[in-house]
């Protein structure tokens, strides 16, 4: 499947300087989504995954069909102040500009599996603190799946030994 053609790259947004790709084009076309997704839970399906985590809000475009198809939990990942009940926080940079995730205590439990989804990955610090929330709760990451990667950012570098699977890469 060519899944470029789906995808509409925006110059300057949202600041100068960043092509933002913009994957709602793709979403538009329910055939196209279908396959992409597919191809994720066929990944997911490989890695015998128990729970699925994203992170805030297109982590959770790209997880949550995957997780309702193998029928598994999703764990969403979000930023300070959203979670209501107890969560555990990690301090993160992203490409442009600083932030902080959390995820509830009791979200993930110790040595289940878990695939991170998100739309793109960039430099990799989202899911640098992902992996960091969801293994702070003894979570094993054994997967992280995305639409899109810049690899001239080399995210990869950051998620250590972590097995990576992309749809297209810019
Ligand atoms: P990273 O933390 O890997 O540097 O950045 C990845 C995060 O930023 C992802 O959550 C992603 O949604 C968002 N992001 C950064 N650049 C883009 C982009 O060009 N297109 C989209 N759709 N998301 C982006």
């Amino acid at each position: 499947m060519d899944y470029k053609k789906h995808i509409t790259v925006v110059e300057d947004w949202p600041i100068e300087g960043i092509r933002f790709k913009d994957i709602t084009t793709l979403m538009q076309n329910g055939g196209v989504f279908k396959q992409a997704i597919k191809d994720i839970v066929d990944y997911a399906k490989d890695l015998n995954v128990d729970v699925i985590a994203g992170p805030e809000a297109r982590g959770f475009i790209v997880g949550c069909p995957v997780a309702y198809e193998l029928e598994i939990g999703f764990v969403p990942v979000r930023k300070e102040g959203k979670l209501p009940r107890e969560v555990v926080r990690v301090d993160y940079g992203l490409e442009y500009g600083k932030d902080v995730l959390t995820m509830h205590k009791d979200a993930i439990k110790p040595g289940q599996r878990v695939l991170i989804t998100d739309d793109l990955l960039a430099t990799g610090g989202t899911i640098e603190a992902t992996i960091k929330l969801i293994e702070e709760l003894g979570g094993i990451v054994v997967g992280a799946a995305f639409f899109i990667e810049l690899t001239e950012l080399n995210g990869r570098e950051k998620l250590g030994g972590v097995d990576i699977k992309t749809l297209m890469q810019y």
